[in-house]
């Protein structure tokens, strides 16, 4: 387990993403975390050692990545992990046979598929539904129910769930909340301020930011928790190596600035996107169309890079997605390049037609991510591969 350093919250989120977490080098004053690439320690004498015996079970870099994104959440106890997948996996390792969780229906397709073809096999029980409607979420709470695990915002749909809400709603039947904070990140949306027990992220996308790395956390403010994760991590083994830990860290450094110009161009490409004439809906909390505009407002402190368009024609959006250059057709998201996806065909593609459809992931449907680009040569971009589209 990292803990958090004594005064890394005293500080606001931009000089935690510099310092938090972090002290020079003791042996040679480096500024930087050392990369430590050991598997294991030497120990001074029988059960005397620095607090390191075995890589998997703790290194120096990995530590400091952990402080550092849990001081960003605003907690104290940070576990990191060799993906984001990784992170859930050991989050749902905390259940056993016969508990219950409830799940977004609208969550990372990787999420539900580790649900409902792992640990639906091993007997977990799972009930996934919009969790927007918490009288939904509130009539599915069963004696045997655990956890309540949200995304917010969803990907594609950009679906919110009020977090304070559900937290209020798990505390009377004492169950757990746990939040997939990958999309918002720690800049525009902290889920301990409403009360969540468990933030995940898939470090992958915005908080590594580079589109170099693969990786997961888990956050807690809970300290039987944090020894429950740790002892996870340990046993399982699914930490991420030094290296990946490092660039990680390099990362956060600028997530507060890279958070910024997100925002700021995602509102301006939204706005824009939403005046176009050959797009019919486009879907980002921080439109006022955007159905949960007001929960946006209240819950986030921003609206980021994410976006969605319905463009009603399946012809229509294939050519958009394959016609821009700055935006690249691919998967992922969260990188400071812009990227380009079409959900139906590529990250939902295992997602059953009739379930997409009733949530709205359309054939017809285009996801933006949208980077830290000049937004201008960006909406160029889009504009040419519109016209191309027509
Ligand atoms: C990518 C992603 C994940 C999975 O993380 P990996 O690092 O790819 O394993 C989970 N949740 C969300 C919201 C994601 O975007």
């Amino acid at each position: 387990m990292a803990e958090i350093f004594d005064g890394d919250l005293e500080y606001k989120l931009a000089t935690r993403a510099v310092h938090a977490g972090q002290t020079p080098d003791e042996m040679s004053g480096a500024i930087m975390p050392p990369v430590y690439q050991t598997s294991t320690y030497v120990q001074q004498g029988i059960g005397r050692h620095k607090g390191f015996e075995y890589a998997r079970t703790r290194n120096p870099t990995r530590d400091t990545l952990e402080r550092n994104i849990a001081a960003l959440e605003g907690c104290r106890y940070g576990h990191a992990f060799s993906s984001g997948m990784a992170a859930t996996d050991a989050m749902l390792k905390l259940f056993a046979q016969g508990d219950h969780i409830i799940c977004g229906q609208n969550v990372y397709g990787g999420t539900h598929r580790l649900m409902s073809q792992i640990f639906e096999r091993l007997g977990l029980n799972f009930t996934f539904l919009d969790t927007r409607d918490l009288e939904a979420v509130a009539s599915a709470i069963t004696p045997a129910t655990k956890l309540i695990h949200v995304e917010t915002p969803t990907n594609p749909m950009m679906h919110l769930t009020d977090i304070a809400g559900a937290v209020e709603l798990a505390r009377s039947h004492n169950v757990l909340v746990s939040v997939d904070n990958t999309f918002a990140t720690p800049c525009l949306q902290r889920p301990f301020e409403f009360g969540a027990d468990i933030v995940m992220h898939s470090t992958t996308k915005y908080l590594n930011g580079h589109s170099d790395v693969i990786g997961g956390i888990l956050l807690t403010n809970n300290k039987d928790l944090s020894e429950r994760f740790s002892f996870i991590q340990n046993s399982a083994g699914a930490i991420p190596g030094p290296w990946d830990a490092w660039l990680t860290l390099r990362g956060t450094k600028t997530l507060s600035l890279r958070m910024k110009q997100h925002d700021e161009s995602g509102r301006l490409i939204a706005k824009w996107l939403s005046e176009h004439p050959l797009v019919k809906q486009t879907y980002y909390p921080g439109l006022p169309s955007h159905e949960q505009h007001e929960l946006a407002c209240r819950q986030m402190k921003g609206f980021g890079g994410m976006i969605s368009i319905e463009l009603g024609d399946t012809r229509r959006a294939h050519t958009l997605a394959q016609s821009t250059k700055l935006f690249s057709l691919a998967e992922s998201l969260g990188g400071v390049e812009s990227l380009i996806s079409h959900p139906a065909t590529m990250t939902h593609a295992a997602v059953p037609k009739q379930m997409r459809e009733s949530m709205g992931l359309t054939d017809s449907l285009v996801r933006l991510s949208v980077g830290i680009e000049d937004p201008e040569d960006l909406i160029e971009d889009l504009d040419r591969a519109f016209k191309l589209a027509k």
